[in-house]
């Protein structure tokens, strides 16, 4: 089976260069060109023979998405349409700060959770991404914006990624490795619609990261309306696979929190959040609803907000406002469906 060298831990590309007889400081080599290099092309690998790369050919494959289209926003956010081997698109969306810059990666192409407000909902699910197709977008931002610029990786692009669980986990594990793209655990943050049993596995594997659980109501028949997941994982028992989960890890949970005008942000459902959040420790982030076409909801006033926010401010977790980004170009937080048609 050929495979992609950039959906191998450090020990498979051993393991396939001792298959094909080769020694393993080749694999050093390779991973060198890869991840110092930032190439994937075995012809530019000059530290080895012709012989090598031409076997090389036979067991690996290098292909990375071509970018179809790239769009910046006046607030400096890029977002790109990227094309997958069989003609699938997916976007990815590089989000620059004073000091940080922030690339928001796919998981899947669609998504299968139905989320009332979300763009990527009403593609459906096509089909989950495979390990490279996950970890080339962090590789092709980094080539776009050179060694050393990327700090942190968020799974909130499209998708839900802990439906897409092995391949997320496995992306992670190259991300993080020092030998590959050596992210700190802290830099990356998966973001969840709350995947109960998932969430559980993944405190399970012992992997390091961040997560975020998009909540958007601590009312749970109005989670049910705006996320039909909850249904079948409901607040109470998400509740406690959250604490359970942050007994495992060294990070707070982040709650994300879509504020929708006239339906999330009145006074029972700051009581009701309060409430929930009240004795866990987290970080709370709000961010207003991005207008998504065809959609019967509408972004609160800046009043509206402001006292939203204030009367969160009780919470002893942190809390902040998300502002959005790139909404000029369609690429704030659920805006994301590789439309393809710029
Ligand atoms: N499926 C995962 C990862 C996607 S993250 C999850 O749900 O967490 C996308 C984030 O954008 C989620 O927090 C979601 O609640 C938010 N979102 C979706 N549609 C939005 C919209 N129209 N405006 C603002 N935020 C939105």
């Amino acid at each position: 089976m050929i495979r992609n060298v950039l959906d191998l831990l450090p020990e498979e590309l051993n393991q396939c260069l001792l298959d094909i007889g080769e020694k393993e400081y080749r694999a050093k080599q390779i991973l060198n060109w890869v991840y110092n290099n930032y190439t994937t092309d075995f012809n530019e690998m000059t530290s080895l023979s012709e012989t090598l790369r031409n076997k090389l050919q036979n067991i690996l494959s290098n292909s990375i998405p071509t970018i179809i289209t790239k769009k910046s926003s006046n607030d400096g956010t890029t977002k790109y349409l990227l094309s997958l081997q069989d003609e699938n698109n997916i976007e990815m969306v590089i989000i620059p700060n004073e000091k940080k810059n922030t690339l928001c990666i796919s998981s899947q192409v669609g998504c299968a959770r139905k989320c009332k407000f979300c763009a990527t909902a009403k593609l459906g699910l096509e089909r989950n991404l495979k390990t490279h197709e996950i970890t080339s977008q962090v590789f092709l931002a980094i080539k776009e914006l050179g060694d050393d610029k990327l700090t942190n990786i968020v799974f909130m692009g499209m998708g839900e990624p802990l439906d897409n669980f092995e391949n997320v986990v496995k992306a992670i594990r190259i991300l993080q490795h020092d030998l590959c793209f050596n992210f700190s655990p802290r830099r990356i943050t998966v973001s969840t619609s709350g995947v109960i049993p998932q969430i559980a596995k993944l405190a399970d594997t012992g992997l390091k990261l961040k997560l975020a659980v998009s909540l958007n109501s601590a009312i749970q028949s109005k989670r049910e309306i705006l996320m039909p997941i909850s249904k079948t994982f409901p607040l109470s028992e998400l509740k406690k696979t959250l604490i359970d989960f942050r007994k495992k890890t060294p990070y707070r949970i982040t709650f994300e929190y879509v504020m929708i005008k006239d339906f999330n942000i009145g006074r029972k459902d700051v009581k009701a959040l309060l409430k929930y959040l009240g004795d866990i420790s987290c970080k709370l982030n709000v961010i207003k609803w991005n207008k998504v076409d065809d959609l019967p909801y509408e972004t609160p006033s800046t009043r509206e907000i402001d006292r939203f926010i204030n009367s969160m401010n009780i919470l002893s977790s942190a809390v902040t406002f998300r502002k959005s980004r790139g909404a000029d170009i369609d690429a704030a937080c659920g805006q994301l469906a590789a439309k393809n048609v710029h």
